[in-house]
């Protein structure tokens, strides 16, 4: 470990305690080591398989598991720790919480209650520029708890098998099944043979191959002065991307912080960046956490006391490099280990919620027709290519001193300008391409240097590839 990665990490024992201090130490080194899963002879073709799908990771992902078994297939999920058993809060809109009582997950009065905070408006609002509001996005806090592990039971009860404490390691695909190696906890090596894996492993995936990272530390805070300033909390907002500072001189980063209520006097507070996913340093987090701790009175005032800390390195896909895929048509990636979510938001509750219907009925009918199910199972929304262009730049740290808050507070007022439902069909992944060229024109003109900064930023080949497509969209 670098001086300075310890030197963080004892920043963060003083502020949070030992036990917070092994788990980023746990997490940064399963990151670095990245193990890649070992490849097993194919079974024969007649092999009798043991299940239809077997599940690889029991995080969000397993509402797949749950539709899966709704619609008649056979599945186990085989999770590292315990399946549906996430303590964090996500957040998300009424419209898109509508699928889980779709499927059966929850009734209506029960989705009520998981929701544990409503939000009037949300908020993008970039340093030395001006507060943008919109309705409707975030705009719903949800204890991931109670959620998962109500999917957990109604898994149970479809007939989904839990094999708790187990760890994936290795994999061998044939034309017509696949064979998933995994070891207990106790060291004992088992196996199961099915038609279709679905690699629900997250970032940890030896598959998550995504071009950008989002290291994210915090958690549920307690002790924030509440109110109506900027250095408020206001129950009835929703931080989405709010900066403090201009790019750090030295990193190159541009650090962010989103907030949201929860319960009566606990808010969730993130800081953040996006990065290239080869550039991030592998002990990103102490060092994010140390500043978290440092820098937390310039985005909230009050005397914070971090109560449910929550961290980790979420993978964003750019659309600009080639997308992760499973070793074989029979794995596919699902979740954050596909990482097909929003490269600006990185929603990737919202794009569960969206995608895990559509998801499980791809893979069904593939089991049902006896084929593998089609590479691009996850309903991939037009936005993303033009989006993740805009992530790169801010990844790349290309954009120094004050340029990228000056970028990102034009492109947001002019969002603003555009009205609410522009707005909140771009963070809603939804906004059609002639819409987002209008918003790209309209940024165009409100801060002129926009497009010279996007090609230094994104280097020659990208940014052709990036203006073939736009080209394309305004010609259609
Ligand atoms: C700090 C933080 C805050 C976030 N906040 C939000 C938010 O507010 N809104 C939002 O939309 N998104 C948010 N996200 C992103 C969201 O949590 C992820 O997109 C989502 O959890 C991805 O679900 P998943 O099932 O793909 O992976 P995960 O939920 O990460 O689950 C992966 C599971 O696989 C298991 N596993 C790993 N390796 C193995 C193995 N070899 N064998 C068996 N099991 C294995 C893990 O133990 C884990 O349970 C946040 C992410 C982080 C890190």
């Amino acid at each position: 470990m670098t001086p300075t990665a310890q030197a963080a990490l004892d920043r963060v024992r003083e502020r949070a305690g030992a036990e917070l201090v092994e788990r980023i130490e746990h997490l940064d080194r399963t990151r670095a080591a990245h193990v890649a899963d070992r490849i097993l002879g194919a079974a024969d073709r007649e092999a009798r398989v043991d299940t239809d799908v077997v599940v690889a990771g029991g995080g969000l992902s397993l509402l797949i598991a749950a539709e899966l078994a709704r619609l008649g297939l056979r599945v186990a999920v085989i999770e590292r720790t315990r399946a549906g058993a996430a303590h964090r809060e996500w957040n998300a809109s009424d419209e898109e919480l509508r699928p889980l009582v779709a499927a059966g997950i929850v009734t209506d009065a029960e989705l009520t209650e998981l929701v544990i905070a409503r939000y009037r408006e949300g908020v993008c609002a970039f340093h030395g520029g001006t507060a943008r509001r919109v309705r409707g996005v975030l705009d719903r806090a949800v204890d991931a708890g109670p959620l998962l592990s109500r999917v957990r039971r109604v898994a149970e009860a479809r007939g989904v098998v839990f094999v708790d404490g187990a760890r994936v390691h290795a994999v061998g695909a044939s034309a017509t099944s696949v064979r998933v190696g995994f070891q207990h906890a106790a060291g004992a090596a088992d196996e199961l043979l099915a038609r279709v894996m679905v690699d629900a492993r997250g970032a940890s995936s030896p598959y998550a191959s995504a071009d950008l990272v989002c290291p994210t530390v915090g958690g549920v805070v307690r002790g924030l002065a509440e109110g109506r300033g900027p250095r408020e909390v206001d129950p009835e907002v929703g931080d989405i991307l709010v900066t403090t500072e201009d790019v750090d001189p030295e990193s190159r980063l541009q650090h962010v912080w989103e907030g949201f209520p929860g319960r009566p006097g606990e808010v969730t507070v993130y800081l953040f960046y996006y990065a290239r996913a080869h550039e991030a340093p592998n002990e990103a987090l102490a060092s994010l956490y140390a500043r978290f701790f440092d820098t937390l009175d310039t985005y909230k005032t009050g005397d914070p006391e971090l109560i449910r800390p929550t961290f980790g390195y979420i993978p964003g896909w750019s659309r600009l490099a080639p997308a992760p895929r499973g070793p074989s048509h029979r794995v596919v990636l699902v979740g954050d280990a596909a990482a097909r979510h929003s490269p600006l938001t990185f929603c990737g509750f919202g794009s569960m919620l969206r995608s895990f219907q559509p998801v499980a009925r791809e893979i069904a009918r593939a089991v049902e027709e006896g084929r593998p199910p089609r590479r691009n199972l996850v309903p991939e929304d037009a936005v993303h290519a033009w989006t993740g262009a805009l992530a790169t730049v801010m990844a790349s740290g290309a954009l120094g001193g004050p340029k990228l808050n000056g970028l990102l507070d034009a492109a947001f007022g002019v969002l603003e300008e555009m009205g609410n439902d522009d707005f909140e069909d771009l963070l809603k992944d939804r906004m059609a391409g002639k819409t987002f060229t209008e918003f790209l024109r309209r940024t165009g003109s409100r801060h002129p240097s926009v497009y010279r900064e996007v090609l230094h930023a994104l280097g020659p080949v990208a940014a052709t590839r990036w203006g073939i497509r736009l080209a394309r969209e305004l010609l259609a």
